[in-house]
């Protein structure tokens, strides 16, 4: 899989991403903001879709990683589907012009409303809700009855495995809140008379993130296969597809990543045609982070260095609330001068302007001495749960987004304003203070 520096080069001892110097973009757009490579979202997803020939895939990009619609539009363009997780996600996929052939929504807490609009988005409906409880199938039986609708869905499977990723992205155990154990599958199946408005079509996984060993996804795949077989001795029908969700990993630092080419193999091998009986599967995936992550840096400009004996501190002007990573998982993300720079290299803490101490993006790293003021550094493989997840917090305004191919660059969404920072507010209404202010 990706590395972080696949897609942004140094040129000339510049960092460049798609052709375009990266010092470019910062003169137009200011700083922080983050930078997507239009190469590397569409390599992997060109890797994958190789991969997978010949099993009637359907890669549905997991739109929480990066959910700019000038992204998905982009992705969508190359064929990809979207796996989406809320209305909102819904509307994005609706904005970039995805048919509802190619959604799948997933989450534990679809509500309603979500259900209906996901029911009659486009003329058709989306492709799978996939189901995540006993409670959501009963909801979702009921308002697809409700519109005269019928609902297509696949069932959550929990397999139980450990992912062996982080505590926060793994979703795959027992303990966890996601899908559905095999008892309770097979219960359903039993009873599907229950379930008026709902066909069900296939099987869905998703057991972690950033995975890092086929193991793992082996043994779920194993365990899918398995219930598939006990599945289809109830069901009315045969089952169509399986959405084996996403996970595979990318290199942050220099862990070794699953290789697509045996991912796919993998998959061939379990539920490829002669895996089992019968007609062949159709094949989902959900990649997000292997997608986006490596095509997307946050660049930054250095604000000020404090300089102390023991090591130094980089106060640059990207706060964990333009990216969250590092502070909420701990996470790695390598970060580079922009201007190549030789020399000696101090202990450095690269840290954010936001008042909270974890507002830290690398600490006690070896960075060029002579780095100073004015000079930008790009946060790397910031592409997957970058601007996805930033905020506001501190009243920052969230940073602007970039798309970079073939040497130009386009602005893909605006820098927020401090007027975007007050909509919604009661700012119209005269404040207590100015009342008693104006009384006096
Ligand atoms: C988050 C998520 C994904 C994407 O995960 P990545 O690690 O980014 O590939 C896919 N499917 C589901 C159901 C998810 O929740």
């Amino acid at each position: 899989m990706s590395r972080p520096t696949d897609f942004f080069a140094y040129k000339n001892n510049v960092l460049t991403v798609d052709g375009v110097p990266l010092p470019e973009i910062a003169e137009s757009t200011g700083t922080p903001v983050y930078v997507y490579s239009a190469e590397g979202l569409l390599r992997p997803f060109r890797e994958l879709k190789k991969g997978l020939e010949g099993l009637d895939p359907l890669i549905c990009f997991a739109v929480k990683s990066n959910s700019n619609v000038a992204i998905l539009r982009l992705l969508a363009n190359e064929g990809a589907g979207m796996d989406i997780v809320s209305g909102g996600e819904l509307y994005r996929a609706g904005i970039a012009g995805v048919p509802g052939r190619d959604i799948v929504f997933s989450g534990v807490g679809k509500t309603p409303g979500e259900m209906a609009r996901a029911l009659e988005y486009g003329e058709t409906g989306i492709f799978s809700f996939n189901v995540e409880s006993e409670p959501e199938l009963h909801m979702l039986s009921a308002v697809a009855q409700h519109m005269g609708r019928t609902a297509p869905i696949a069932l959550r499977f929990n397999p139980d495995v450990d992912p062996k990723t982080h505590p926060y992205i793994s979703t795959g155990l027992k303990k966890n809140k996601f899908g559905l154990n095999r008892k309770e599958i097979l219960e359903i199946a039993r009873d599907v008379s229950r379930y008026p408005g709902i066909t069900i079509r296939g099987i869905s996984i998703h057991i972690g993130s950033q995975l890092l060993s086929l193991a793992p996804l082996e043994d779920a795949f194993k365990r899918t296969r398995a219930l598939l077989s006990e599945l289809e001795t109830l069901l009315p029908e045969p089952i169509r597809f399986v959405d084996l969700g996403g996970g595979v990993g990318i290199t942050y630092r220099n862990e070794k990543t699953i290789p697509i080419p045996r991912y796919c193999a993998m998959i061939r091998k379990h539920f490829g045609p002669g895996a089992r009986s019968g007609r062949p599967l159709k094949i989902l995936i959900e990649p997000g982070r292997s997608i986006s992550g490596n095509a997307g840096v946050l660049l930054s400009e250095v604000l000020y260095r404090k300089m102390r004996k023991e090591k130094d501190f980089l106060i640059v002007d990207a706060g964990m609330n333009d990216l969250v990573r590092p502070s909420l998982y701990g996470s790695f993300h390598d970060i580079v001068p922009v201007a190549r720079m030789n020399g000696v290299r101090k202990k450095t803490d690269v840290v954010g302007p936001v008042c909270e101490s974890g507002d830290c993006f690398a600490s006690e790293r070896p960075l060029p001495r002579k780095l100073d003021q004015g000079d930008l550094v790009a946060i790397l493989s910031a592409g997957a749960y970058g601007f996805a997840m930033a905020g506001n917090y501190n009243s920052r305004p969230r940073a602007p987004e970039v798309l970079a191919r073939n040497g130009r660059f386009e602005l893909i969404r605006e820098r927020e304003t401090y007027e975007d920072l007050v909509r919604g507010e009661a700012i119209s209404q005269p404040s207590r203070g100015r009342e008693s202010a104006a009384r006096t």
